[in-house]
Formats: structure tokens, C-alpha cells, sequence
């Protein structure tokens, strides 16, 4: 079980052979604006992938990453498992100055990972991956009867006193609206995404 998935491109950048890497991980834990987040597991995600000299500072990662990610009933919050199988593809480049690894656009519109670390970390990339592909708010039941808005009782184990004076529609309406949505866009690197980079 490896926390942190990386790579090691350092024979790779020197004679140009392939690299490969492989494991299992219980967990994601990445930084998002600088705050460290996790992303949950409900078993050990294997992962694979293989990298490929393209011949100068360029690769091109490929593989694929099957997590069973757990997130919250957008209604009442318990543990909804969602298993996702990913097919991961990108362009990388080494760049020695470059600190932690960040997502560029090249010119051709495809995406490349930029790294300066020859031990390159793959928690950001595939933690953005998992992100990207997991629905924004998931129902733990298609009938979730969500929680009480005084309370917070779960109303799916049963009523509480003020359920009378909550109609259900009221309920969909009001917590219907997963407050995860926004959380769950805000990938690794989506605030690079945003940056309007100066041309150069
Ligand atoms: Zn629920
Ligand atoms: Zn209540």
C-alpha cells in the first residue's frame, strides 16, 4: 500500500528507456489552494502507468487508475461509494525549475504536466482525474429523505418532531442543492486553470 503514487523519471530524462509504475492506494491526499484535502477510497485503488520518452524534455504518460471513491449523500451525508475506471493520457515535460507539478495547455490544446522533480508525484494528477470523472453530487438512495432543516435529524431512519412542518418538496428543494458541488470542482489545479497566464 503506497500513500503517495510517484514515478521515477530519472533514468528515463538520462537515456531515454521507459518507466513504469504501479500500486495501490487506500487514500489520495493532495493540496487544493493550499490546503491539504483528501480524497477517500472504500478499497485499495490500483493504479498503473507507463511513461514514454517523445524525445527532448517530453514524455506521454499512459494507464489507468480504478478507485472506488466514497462521497457524501448530497441529502444526508452518509458514505455513497462511487467506483470509477480511469484512462489516464498526458503529455509531460521536464521543467528543472518548476516546484510542485502543475497542468499547462499547449499550444494544440492538449493538456501537459509540468514537472520539475525527476521522482514525479502523481497525487495531484490523479487526484484532478478522479475529480474530473466523479459525478458532482451523488444520492446515497434515489429517495434519500435528506436531513431535518432544525435538527438535522436523518429522516431517513424516521421522523422527528418538526418533520410536519417540513414538507418533503421543501426538503428537495432546499438540500436537494448538494453544497459538494462546488467543493467537488475545485481540483488540484483548477485555480491554474483560472490563472490567465501572460504569454511568452
Ligand atoms: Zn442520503
Ligand atoms: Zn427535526
Amino acid at each position: 500500500m503506497t500513500d503517495s503514487p510517484h514515478i521515477h523519471l530519472g533514468s528515463l530524462l538520462r537515456t531515454s528507456a521507459d518507466a513504469h509504475a504501479e500500486g495501490e492506494l487506500d487514500h489520495l491526499s493532495y493540496e487544493q489552494g493550499g490546503q491539504q484535502q483528501t480524497l477517500r477510497f472504500a478499497e485499495p485503488a490500483p493504479y498503473e502507468v507507463d511513461v514514454n520518452a517523445l524525445g527532448g524534455q517530453e514524455m506521454y504518460l499512459q494507464g489507468h487508475f480504478e478507485p472506488t471513491l466514497v462521497m457524501d449523500c448530497a441529502r444526508c451525508l452518509r458514505d455513497v461509494e462511487v467506483p470509477l475506471e480511469l484512462k489516464l493520457g498526458t503529455l509531460l515535460r521536464y521543467d528543472p525549475a518548476v516546484d510542485a507539478p502543475y497542468l499547462e495547455e499547449a499550444d494544440t490544446g492538449e493538456e501537459v504536466l509540468v514537472f520539475g522533480d525527476p521522482d514525479l508525484d502523481l497525487s495531484a494528477y490523479l487526484a484532478e482525474t478522479t475529480l474530473l470523472a466523479a459525478p458532482l453530487s451523488v444520492l446515497h438512495a434515489p429517495d434519500c429523505k435528506g436531513l431535518c432543516q432544525v435538527c438535522g435529524h436523518d429522516l431517513n431512519e424516521g421522523q422527528c418532531e418538526h418533520m410536519a412542518q417540513v414538507p418533503v418538496e421543501e426538503i428537495d428543494d432546499e438540500l436537494g442543492t448538494p453544497e459538494g458541488s462546488a467543493h467537488a470542482r475545485q481540483t488540484p489545479f483548477a485555480a491554474l486553470r483560472d490563472l490567465q497566464l501572460p504569454e511568452d
